[in-house]
């Protein structure tokens, strides 16, 4: 019987693969890093090649581990980094450049000249109005016109149709397939600038706008589809690609948010929240984005989406660079010690500030040290500024309309009991953490799984979410309003 299901989860920094029973337990894990190249300031790019050679050999390796044949796989789904873009020959296979990474800042001005264009031309919502997103580099279509403008021949290939364009799920996608299919899902196809999430297509106006011909671009399927089949010789037999989605949706899918209003918030490098919104498109006033969560049957479930830069990549800091601990998960026992963190305001805007502040220009601070403060204080309060900001985010989809009542957490720093107490004490919410906290590799297993009928419905992946331990709101009102005032001044000074 074909009872297990292979997930592949192409990261930032490393590309991993998880064999999954049907039950959701986790049978053979393997995961790989991989270069990361930043030849200019500002600049982040992959070897195409190297993401697709620690995909493949993670998941010849996670089938070892499970002790399965590929025989036994009843499906694979591939869930992705987000945003970054390849673009390769179809005639070769072979990419024309690296691949530009989400977190890529070369196309920043040029972003910001095209919006002032559509302002210009009295259009500047023309880009948010059709696809929930913001014009700003971080998406796929000015890292698509750079590779077009700066790579020799290439806008001619592309008019030729000889070119491809997919994010990373699609470009794996054909190379698992050997060429013969080149797809996304509706998750990616919403983070690309170009994809219209009201009619669930590619947009003409805008394909127009950045000049980028239709011919480039794959073929969008909903979230659970029939993607094709693997080439036999690259796991042995040939096995169905039956699920796609982006690695925030995909969490969403396995924390089984499938209700309007049930959110997930994602604590890795960064912090993603999602809430899911239904069949509603909403148009946030607030800075979020505004996004695909998952289409399946062809009927599209929407999300609002709010993300930090800085959450456990503030403890690595800490780890890394002041040297105050060896290990993150040192920092919660350290927090024990600390009497003044709750009065000391960490700002972690190393990289700037996500949403809902969006301001690129602000730096890090600290404030109210005192001759008292210590090492553990320090730990405290850059704890905090995780709860902090999930409590930002929180505000800005309640003024949006949308205010969930529990979240539900996952990712490294969900295991923190200190960070997942004060994140309900600060928004005064229930915080449910689940017993599996690698919801991103599980909810796209579980889209693969969905697709060729290992699980029956939706109701029946709800059923594998199980509660390893909800943590509820143990401080007074006084002391959120105190608390979160402290932390909005802190911001508001170090905006820049
Ligand atoms: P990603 O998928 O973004 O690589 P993970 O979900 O694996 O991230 O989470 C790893 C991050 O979580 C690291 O930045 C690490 O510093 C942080 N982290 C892990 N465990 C803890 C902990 N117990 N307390 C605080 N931070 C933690």
């Amino acid at each position: 019987m074909k009872q297990f299901l292979l997930a592949i989860d192409q990261g930032t920094t490393s590309s991993r693969a998880i064999v999954y029973s049907r039950d959701g337990s986790r049978a053979g894990l393997a995961q790989q890093e991989y270069t990361q190249h930043f030849p200019h300031d500002g600049w982040v790019e992959h070897e195409p090649e190297d993401i697709w050679q620690t995909t493949l050999s993670s998941c010849r390796e996670a089938l070892q581990k499970a002790g399965i044949s590929a025989e036994q796989l009843a499906s694979i789904g591939i869930t992705n980094q987000r945003e970054t873009t390849v673009i390769w020959d179809r005639r070769t296979g072979e990419a024309i450049h690296r691949a530009i990474v989400w977190q890529d800042r070369r196309t920043a001005s040029w972003c910001q000249k095209m919006q002032k264009r559509l302002e210009n031309e009295g259009r500047p919502e023309l880009i948010n109005s059709r696809t929930g997103l913001v014009l700003d580099s971080y998406f796929s279509a000015s890292k698509i016109c750079w590779l077009l403008d700066n790579i020799p021949g290439a806008r001619a290939a592309a008019n030729a149709g000889h070119l491809a364009f997919g994010t990373v799920d699609s470009y794996l996608l054909w190379k698992l397939t050997g060429g013969k299919r080149h797809a996304t899902d509706a998750s990616n196809a919403s983070r690309t600038l170009l994809f219209n999430i009201h009619t669930q297509q590619w947009d003409a106006e805008l394909l127009e706008l950045f000049a980028i011909p239709a011919k480039l671009l794959p073929e969008v399927l909903d979230s659970a589809a029939y993607f094709g089949d693997t080439e036999a010789d690259i796991l042995g037999v040939p096995v169905r690609i039956g699920g796609i989605a982006g690695d925030q949706q995909a969490a969403a899918f396995g924390q089984a948010c499938f209700e309007a209003g049930m959110t997930k918030s994602t604590y890795g490098t960064g912090c993603f929240m999602l809430m899911n919104t239904g069949d509603t498109v909403v148009k946030s006033t607030h800075n979020l984005l505004t996004t695909v969560a998952w289409r399946l049957n062809g009927k599209t479930t929407y999300a609002l989406e709010g993300s930090i830069f800085m959450a456990g990549a503030t403890m690595q800091w800490l780890r890394d660079k002041m040297h105050f601990f060896g290990d993150s998960a040192a920092s919660e026992a350290m927090t024990t010690f600390s009497q003044h963190g709750e009065s000391v305001m960490f700002v972690p805007a190393f990289t700037g500030l996500g949403a809902p502040w969006w301001d690129s220009g602000a730096r890090g601070a600290i404030y109210g040290l005192t001759r008292d403060t210590g090492i553990e204080d320090i730990v405290t309060a850059a704890l905090l500024s995780v709860c902090y900001q999930t409590r930002d985010l929180l505000d800005a989809m309640a003024l949006d309309g949308f205010s969930p009542t529990r979240i539900r957490v996952d990712g490294g720093m969900a295991a923190n009991n200190f960070v997942m107490q004060r994140l309900a004490d600060l928004l005064a919410c229930p915080v449910d953490r689940p017993q599996i906290t690698e919801t991103t590799a599980l909810g796209v297993a579980c889209l693969a799984g969905l697709e060729c009928g290992l699980y029956a419905s939706t109701d029946e992946i709800s059923q594998l979410w199980l509660l390893d331990r909800s943590f509820t709101p143990s401080q007074p009102e006084q002391w959120r309003q105190q608390q979160y005032r402290r932390w909005q001044d802190a911001v508001h000074r170090t905006l820049s």
